[in-house]
This record gives structure tokens, C-alpha cells and sequence, in this order.
């Protein structure tokens, strides 16, 4: 079967008691033994839950992948796969990394003997570089944040392989819709199910899909024992904007290009970054790695103390974008990376990777892009 009718049937057969056609919320820590031992694969609701398998099935079959474990936070995703290095091994991170993952790298996986890099790892000749003895994961993010930069995905996955490393994907910006890096080669591929797998704003949750049967055990014994699983209400809402991914995904992406093609149509604009534009350095390797462009793009209104007040204004001018630092939703959100998620980094780093105070991030929602582009045409150009 097909992305959209798995994401609609699958992990969700009849409910076994009444015929709930819908996948119920089942909302008890506990399953009742029919005797001592014997049980209905249940036992305790840390260890698992029927809402949450069901979750797990249909995000396994939507990734490409063997196995799904679900948990309460695209961080506790994150904290768990990481969890895989021992002191003494070595990690190389995309250094347009999340900054949840980068904070997580230098306050905690550090400081437990874990040697970690940020390196530039958009290609395999990036891993070459990067590589050092004791690399024992590499770990990609793509689309990545602000400036949509795209990983070679196969390129990389090769070359930890030939490294005897693993690679590990933070998939978030392009959801399981848009790319299926496990295909690609990756032996972990993570989402924050709190954006587009959700796609509502109203949840938070994060998952991991591989086919490695030792990664999956690893992953539910840290499940299991660190205890950062996801509400049966936070499953049950994940599996239901699941079912409308393709939809969403389909009109984020029509909604980004075409907002992207009239922002970089404008002298006011200095610069849009968008995979789907011609003009982005990755446009060629993102139209053959991913099934569409996505629905992230960013704009620079210019350089210095001028791109910062123009960005300034235009974000408090919007009326239907809001300002905010999430992505994913339906709604289109506004974000600012120079003083919101980029903002830990020292000056110099955040220009080095292309965030200047005149940059401006946007997730496009499924609003009518009429709407959004006067919205933004009324805060660029005001009167
Ligand atoms: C939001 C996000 C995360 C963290 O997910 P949470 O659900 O907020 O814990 C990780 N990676 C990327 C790319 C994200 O956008």
C-alpha cells in the first residue's frame, strides 16, 4: 500500500471489545493479569500502551522502517539514541544542529566522557574530513535550520559505513511525507512528532524508526527505564494528524514555493532561502533526495543594525503569521533565529552560518497563499 493509505489504516484495525473504528485512548497505567503471568501483551503503561502501539506501527510503516519507539519529546528522542555512546566514543554533529541537540551534546553527553564535534556535514567528502578513530556516530540534520541547507544523505550513510559508524537523521523539517532517510542508508531516523507529524500545534512527542534490531531493543529498554514516554492523549493526537500528513504536506509545500518565488521576485528582500528556488545551493540534491521541497523557508531583509530593525517591524506588523518558535502547524509561524533559536550562539558563529538580524524564518502553513503573501506584503511595505 501507498504513503496516504497507510498513513490511514495502518497500526489501526477495529478495536477488539466494541469495534472502535478509530483507535482508542486508553487512558489507565495499569492491565488487569488473566492470571499470574498471563496478560494481553500489556502489563503497566510505561512499558507500553495499546494507543501507543498503534502510533508506533503506522509511524514504522511510514518511515520505511522495522521498528518505531515512540516517546514523549522529539528531546527524549533525541537523549535516547544518544544514549547508544559509551565514554571514549566520539559523536560528529551537523553543526547547523537543533539547539535542543546541541545543549543536550554540551551540557550532558560531554560531561559523561563523550568526546563530541560540530562539523559542517552536508557530503560524504564533510564525513571524510570530520572523521577521526573512535567516531562511532554521525549525526545529520536535514532540512536544516534556518537556511534549509540540505545533507547528502546516501553520500553520508556510505561513508559512516565504510567507517564502521552510524548515521543517525534528525528529520523533523521534512517529515516521513517528504523523505525516508532509512532507505537512504541511515541506520536511526528521529522525528519531533510535535511539528509536522502532529501538524496542529496542540501536542508534543518525538519517535525514532530503524530496522536494526539492536538500536530497537536499545531504545525500548531506555523507553522502558528512563520512563519518557508519551500520554496515550499525546499518541491518539499524533496518529490523527498522521492520517492527514500527505494532505498538509502536499499544500505546505505548494504554499512555500509559491511564497518563496513572489518574496525572491521582490527588491525589498535581499535573499529567500528555499530548497524549491533554482537560486539555493542545494536545489539539484533536494529535488533528488526528497519528494518535495518542504514548507521551511527564510528571507534576509539585510545586514546590521538596518536588517535588524526591518525584521523588527515586519514581525510586528503580521496579522495572520504568528511569531513564535515552533514549525510544523497549520498555522504559518514567524520566527526570528538571530534572538530566538540561534540565540545561544556567539555572533561570529551565528553569521558564519548565515544568520543575521535580518533573517527571518518562516513555517508555511495551509492558510490560502493569497492571505499570507499580502500579510507579508502589508508588514514589508507598509501604507
Ligand atoms: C523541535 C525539534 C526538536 C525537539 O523536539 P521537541 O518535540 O521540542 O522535544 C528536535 N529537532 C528538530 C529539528 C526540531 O525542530
Amino acid at each position: 500500500m501507498r504513503f496516504s493509505t497507510r498513513a490511514v489504516h495502518t497500526g489501526q484495525d477495529p478495536e477488539p471489545g466494541y469495534g472502535a473504528t478509530i483507535v482508542p485512548i486508553y487512558p489507565t497505567s495499569v492491565f488487569t493479569y488473566d492470571s499470574p503471568g498471563v496478560n494481553k501483551g500489556y502489563d503497566y503503561a510505561r512499558h507500553g500502551n495499546p494507543t501507543r502501539t498503534a502510533f508506533e506501527e503506522c509511524m514504522a510503516s511510514l518511515e520505511g522502517g522495522a521498528h518505531a519507539v515512540a516517546f514523549a519529546s522529539g528531546m527524549a528522542a533525541i537523549d535516547a539514541s544518544l544514549r547508544m555512546l559509551r565514554p571514549g566514543d566520539r559523536v560528529v554533529f551537523a553543526e547547523d544542529l537543533y539547539g535542543g541537540t546541541y545543549a543536550l551534546a554540551t551540557k550532558l553527553l560531554e560531561p559523561m566522557g563523550v568526546e563530541i564535534a560540530f562539523r559542517r556535514l552536508l557530503s560524504s567528502d564533510d564525513l571524510r574530513a570530520a572523521w577521526r578513530p573512535g567516531t562511532r556516530l554521525a549525526w545529520a540534520e536535514t532540512p536544516a535550520n534556518p537556511i534549509m541547507r540540505i545533507a547528502d544523505l546516501a553520500g553520508l550513510a556510505a561513508v559512516a559505513h565504510e567507517y564502521g559508524a552510524l548515521l543517525a537523521v534528525d528529520s523533523t523539517f521534512a517529515s516521513p511525507y517528504l523523505q525516508n532517510p532509512l532507505a537512504l542508508g541511515a541506520d536511526l531516523v528521529m522525528h519531533s512528532s510535535t511539528k509536522y507529524i502532529g501538524g496542529h500545534s496542540d501536542l508534543l512527542g518525538g519517535l525514532v524508526v530503524t530496522n536494526d534490531s539492536a538500536i530497537h531493543q536499545h531504545l525500548v529498554t531506555v523507553s522502558r527505564l528512563g520512563g519518557a514516554t508519551p500520554s496515550p492523549f499525546d499518541c491518539w493526537l499524533a496518529l490523527r494528524g498522521a492520517k492527514t500528513l500527505s494532505l498538509r504536506m502536499r499544500e505546505h509545500c505548494a504554499n512555500a514555493a509559491e511564497l518563496a518565488r513572489r518574496l525572491e521576485a521582490r527588491s525589498d528582500v535581499e535573499c529567500v532561502h528555499y530548497p524549491g528556488l533554482r537560486s539555493h545551493p542545494d536545489h539539484e540534491l533536494a529535488a533528488r533526495q526528497m519528494a518535495g521541497f518542504g514548507g521551511m523557508l527564510a528571507f534576509d531583509l539585510g545586514s546590521g543594525a538596518e536588517g535588524a530593525q526591518r525584521a523588527r517591524e515586519v514581525m510586528s506588523r503580521v496579522r495572520v503569521c504568528v511569531l513564535t518558535g515552533s514549525l510544523g502547524g497549520v498555522e504559518t509561524i514567524l520566527s526570528h533565529p538571530w534572538t530566538m533559536s540561534h540565540a545561544p550562539l556567539p555572533e561570529a558563529e551565528r553569521l558564519a552560518r548565515g544568520v543575521g538580524p535580518g533573517l527571518i524564518r518562516l513555517s508555511v502553513g495551509i492558510e490560502d497563499v493569497d492571505d499570507l503573501y499580502e500579510d507579508l506584503d502589508q508588514a514589508l511595505a507598509p501604507g
